[in-house]
Formats: C-alpha cells, structure tokens, sequence
C-alpha cells in the first residue's frame, strides 16, 4: 500500500493574473488528478450569489472545478481565468466549502 503524499500545506489560494499562471496551475492540477492526489468533483456551490441591477434576478457564479485532495482532504476551487476576467485559486482546509460574503 504506497501512501499518497500531497503538498496542501505549502499551497495555498491565489488570484490568476497572467495567462502563463493560469496554464501552469492548469496543468498542475490535471496532473494531481492523473496522479490520483486529487480527485475532479462536481462543483455544487456558487462562489458568488448577488443580485444583477442591469438583469433584475439573483445571480450566481459557479468555479470551473473543483477539486479534494486524496490525501489531506482539502478542498480546492479553480476558476478558470478568461482574460481580461482574472482567475482564482481557493482552498478549503478542511475540506468543507464556505461561501464568502462580498
Ligand atoms: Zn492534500
């Protein structure tokens, strides 16, 4: 039995502002699921829920994906940047998603 070992702990969330950023946590990450250290699930909670003045409804913005660690069980969301709109990286330690107030 090989113990699965991550690096969680000297990772953390960060905003993507470069497109280079973006491919090479890109690929990080697809690289940790083929490694199988994080595992690809659906994404079920918005990141963002508002109110759209110009639309008149509720909004909600979901991430790209979302991905939980093997290993640690912490909780990664990606946002896939879409230039000029930057990107994000957000971790959830214990692995429980919270919804920050804007
Ligand atoms: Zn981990």
């Amino acid at each position: 039995m090989i113990q699965i070992k991550c690096d969680c702990n000297e990772r953390y969330g960060i905003e993507i502002n470069t497109y280079k950023l973006f491919e090479e946590i890109k690929s990080f990450f697809e690289e940790q699921v083929k490694n199988e250290i994080f595992k690809d699930i659906p994404v079920t909670e918005p990141f963002y829920v508002g109110y759209s003045e110009v639309k008149k409804e509720n909004i909600k913005w979901y991430a790209t994906k979302w991905y939980k660690c093997n290993s640690c069980g912490c909780l990664w969301e990606f946002n896939y940047a879409d230039f000029p709109a930057k990107g994000f990286v957000k971790k959830y330690e214990n692995g429980k998603y919270t919804l920050e107030s804007l």
